[in-house]
């Protein structure tokens, strides 16, 4: 079989290339070979333009895009004499999801990331899904997108990663369940009353994975592990009863899957993004890449326990969400970003934000399904709107 190196350049479109995923791409890409191995027909960020622009000419980008309509000047500047072609606002996010291209690192962070990654999904484009709310809050449409416009749908976050590297595709119906580890975050041995009290710095600081702020809180809150459920079973196809949540501190097996026969399949490797990341992008092929070698002789011990739901009920709500299916996810999604938002402007305390979000669930239980993707933005919107009012009404 050939190898990676053997092959044309690769062409690779980043979205959302100045955060925590977008750089860990180009880091990736970088030790793969850099600009000998790989093209860049665009690329996007929003307010970190030095970054952007610096990122544009080493990778010697088509076309770079700042998500802010404010600046695309600034942007345009730091990129004059370069031969880059420059956009800005969300039209350009678009046209950036559209540009020719073999692969794209759906990077962005939020629901913001829906329209541009649709865009490279209708495209044909294969596309390496780090963005978790594409599927929470459109798994369906997205499912359906992805089956019109032909392309790989290859899972970026470590969890589903490690899944689609164990999942034995012609043996899909003899998995009886998969199970998502999770580190159980900085709280993970926290009371109630200790969690009533945090702060977003002490949530953001994850214990082992460095991550963009919100997933790092998320992670805290088990949000995070929340929206991992919800985009595992849109992904493998899986009822909400055969997706299992196992605290794991160590965070070394990266999930697992289990077949009828008793066998339970793991991935394991350091935390390190650039493993999900190298996969992803080199699939189907196995790239050398620049992480840490596990050396059981000194990992002291791997660690497994339920995780306590009275604690984190983002888990119960994850489960409720599915049940109910329709757009409870986008429902989820949106409500929880407005407690998140407001928990890091420090307006309302870390235990409240599953409270509004299950709330607002409850307020937007009727049955409504998405046909199309305006759809999805109205529950998108709607969500944040009640979550808002909620969090304004007179304790
Ligand atoms: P981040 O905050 O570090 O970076 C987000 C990127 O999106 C940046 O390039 C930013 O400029 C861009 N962006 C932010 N708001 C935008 C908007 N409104 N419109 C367009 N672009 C915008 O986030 P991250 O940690 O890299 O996470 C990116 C996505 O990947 C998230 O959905 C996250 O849940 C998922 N993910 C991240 C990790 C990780 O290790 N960081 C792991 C698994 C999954
Ligand atoms: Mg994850």
């Amino acid at each position: 079989m050939s190898d990676i190196h053997d092959q044309a350049p690769r062409r690779i479109t980043i979205l959302g290339a100045t955060g925590s995923i977008g750089c860990n791409t180009l880091d990736v890409m970088a030790h793969l070979g850099g600009r000998g191995a790989f093209e860049v027909p665009a690329i996007t960020g929003m307010g970190n333009i030095d970054l952007l622009a610096r990122q544009a000419r080493t990778a010697g980008a088509g076309f770079a895009v700042t998500a802010d309509p404010d600046r695309y000047q600034d942007l345009k500047q730091a990129l004059s004499g370069s031969g880059i072609e420059v956009g800005a606002g969300p039209s350009a996010l678009v046209e950036a999801g559209e540009r020719e291209t073999d692969l794209v690192m759906a990077g962005i962070v939020g629901i913001a990331g829906l329209a541009p990654t649709l865009a490279a999904v209708s495209r044909g484009a294969d596309i390496a899904l780090a963005n978790k709310e594409c599927l929470v809050s459109a798994g369906d449409l997205f499912a359906t997108a992805m089956t019109k416009g032909g392309g790989r749908l290859l899972p970026v976050d470590s969890e589903h990663n490690a899944i689609f590297q164990v999942l034995e595709q012609a043996q899909r119906h003899a998995v009886e369940r998969i199970i998502l580890t999770a580190s159980g975050g900085p709280f993970r041995d926290y009371s109630r009353e200790q969690m009533a009290a945090v702060t977003p710095e002490v949530a953001a600081a994850h214990p082992n994975w460095s991550m963009g702020l919100k997933i790092s809180i998320d992670s805290a809150s088990m949000f995070n592990k929340a929206l991992e459920m919800i985009e595992a079973r849109h992904l493998f196809g899986m009822k909400p009863e055969q997706i299992e949540v196992i605290i794991h501190p160590q965070s070394i097996v990266h999930s697992m899957v289990g077949y009828c026969d008793g066998s339970v399949l793991a991935q394991l490797g350091a935390p390190d993004m650039r493993h999900a990341i190298g996969y992803a992008i080199s699939h189907p092929h196995r790239a050398p890449l620049p992480v840490e070698r596990l050396d059981f002789a000194k990992l002291a011990k791997l660690e497994f326990h339920a995780p306590d739901e009275t604690r984190f009920p983002a888990l119960a709500l994850a489960r409720t969400a599915m049940q109910r299916g329709g757009l409870q996810g986008a429902v989820l999604n949106g409500a929880k970003e407005a407690a998140l938002e407001a928990f890091i402007a420090g307006t309302i305390g870390f235990l409240q934000m599953a409270d509004i979000v299950a709330a607002t669930m409850d307020r937007l239980d009727d049955g409504r399904r998405a046909s199309m993707i305006e759809d999805v933005y109205a529950a998108d919107r709607e969500a944040r709107a009640i979550a808002k009012a909620i969090m304004e009404r007179p304790a």
